[in-house]
């Protein structure tokens, strides 16, 4: 099988983890804050602050922003569930916006129209949750300006899109929101097996995460409310969990770091060839926005409606192309339709979803490997 996306090991990444492995720590050394140091370097953030999943940064996020029972969070239908499911975790209510027929994130004439209404209802979200699908970045500076109009605080879901930028900054400086997270979940772009990280320019939103990562225990005299017992003293002064990243992890992460804009690159190559040999087919190729300069985690290509997706599908398998499909619309998951989501209530992410497949693109993916990829393809399209 040619996958879709897949992890790029180097020795150098190997010898990196066997190195922690025989180190003293493998857990809360000095790993951990090497790799956030790189990570925020890198966005250009002030403060970075690692994890065990993106899903858990998210659910921590959250909590620093203050989401409870009877708040709102508002994301993207065309996502993976974790970008609602963190609002759950808070108690809160999860709500939709439809995406942009063109870059499938979500659609600022939405949002703004949907604002609008829940103003007059007096239900506007306490925060939202742009997706930027597939690495392009949503359109953060209108986001943003809403965002001042309406009061919702913006925690970004970069979840694909470290090493993209936007207006010509890096994705993760938060120039535009509150906090930005990534996920190294092994089919992003770099990889620490599992992890996530959060970036922010706000110090009482870092501290707040560093301690909710961990148990919310402090040893930091200035957090407690009482003067140190002795040099053993810590306090719990929050209901924390325990979502830290170990070492071998964060070993892994630096070392993918020092890739990271070689792997970006390398899809960007791979994609030009997409571009360039299916273009005169009647599929649509995913647009790329002059805003941004996307990483490229996926290459979601939509089938013209005269072919069966499903059928298209098991095709390419067969041929071993592990192909895959980005995203079933979360609202349309049995949880959410348990919650009062119904098909038909945000039809462009509907629509998106019934055309979509993804096709491979990954940093490992050979020049030939890929022509055979453009051959499968090329042979089910309607070719001029
Ligand atoms: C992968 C992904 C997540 C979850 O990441 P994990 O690190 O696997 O928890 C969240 N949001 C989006 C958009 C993702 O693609």
């Amino acid at each position: 099988m040619i996958p879709y996306g897949k992890q790029a090991i180097s020795q150098a990444d190997i010898d990196a983890v066997v190195a922690v492995l025989q180190s003293d720590y493998l857990t809360q050394g000095p790993q951990v804050p090497a790799f956030e140091t790189a990570v925020k370097n890198y966005s250009g953030a002030q403060f970075g602050i690692a994890v065990n999943s993106a899903t858990s940064v998210l659910h921590i996020a959250c909590l620093a922003l203050g989401l409870s029972e009877g708040d709102w969070l508002w994301t993207s239908p065309n996502t993976f569930v974790a970008s609602a499911n963190c609002a759950r975790y808070c108690g809160a209510d999860v709500d939709f916006v439809d995406i942009d027929p063109h870059t499938y994130n979500l659609c600022v004439e939405q949002l703004e129209q949907k604002l609008i209404q829940a103003q007059q209802q007096n239900r506007l979200p306490k925060i939202v949750i742009p997706v930027h699908f597939a690495g392009q970045s949503c359109d953060m500076r209108r986001i943003h300006q809403l965002s001042q109009q309406y009061g919702f605080k913006i925690i970004e879901d970069a979840s694909h899109a470290i090493g993209g930028r936007y207006l010509d900054l890096p994705i993760g400086g938060c120039r535009y929101s509150d906090i930005t997270i990534f996920s190294f979940h092994p089919v992003k772009i770099i990889t620490t097996a599992e992890g996530g990280l959060a970036t922010t320019n706000q110090p009482e939103l870092a501290e707040k995460m560093q301690l909710l990562r961990s148990h919310g225990v402090t040893r930091e005299a200035h957090l407690m409310d009482q003067a140190l017992e002795g040099p053993w003293y810590y306090q719990q002064v929050d209901l924390g969990f325990n979502y830290r990243m170990t070492e071998l992890q964060a070993a892994l992460g630096l070392s993918q770091m020092s890739r990271l804009d070689e792997f970006v690159a390398k899809r960007h190559q791979l994609a030009q060839r997409y571009f360039a040999e299916l273009a005169n087919t009647d599929l649509v190729l995913p647009y790329q926005h002059p805003d941004s300069h996307s990483s490229l985690h996926l290459f979601p290509i939509l089938l013209p409606a005269s072919l069966n997706r499903a059928e298209v599908f098991n095709r390419l398998r067969e041929q071993g192309l592990g192909v895959n499909v980005h995203y079933i619309p979360v609202h349309t998951q049995p949880y959410y339709r348990r919650l009062g989501f119904n098909a038909g209530d945000f039809p462009q992410a509907e629509a998106y979803y019934q055309r979509a497949i993804s096709i491979p693109l990954h940093q490992g993916l050979t020049y030939e490997e890929q022509g055979y990829v453009i051959d499968c393809i090329r042979s089910l399209a309607c070719v001029d």
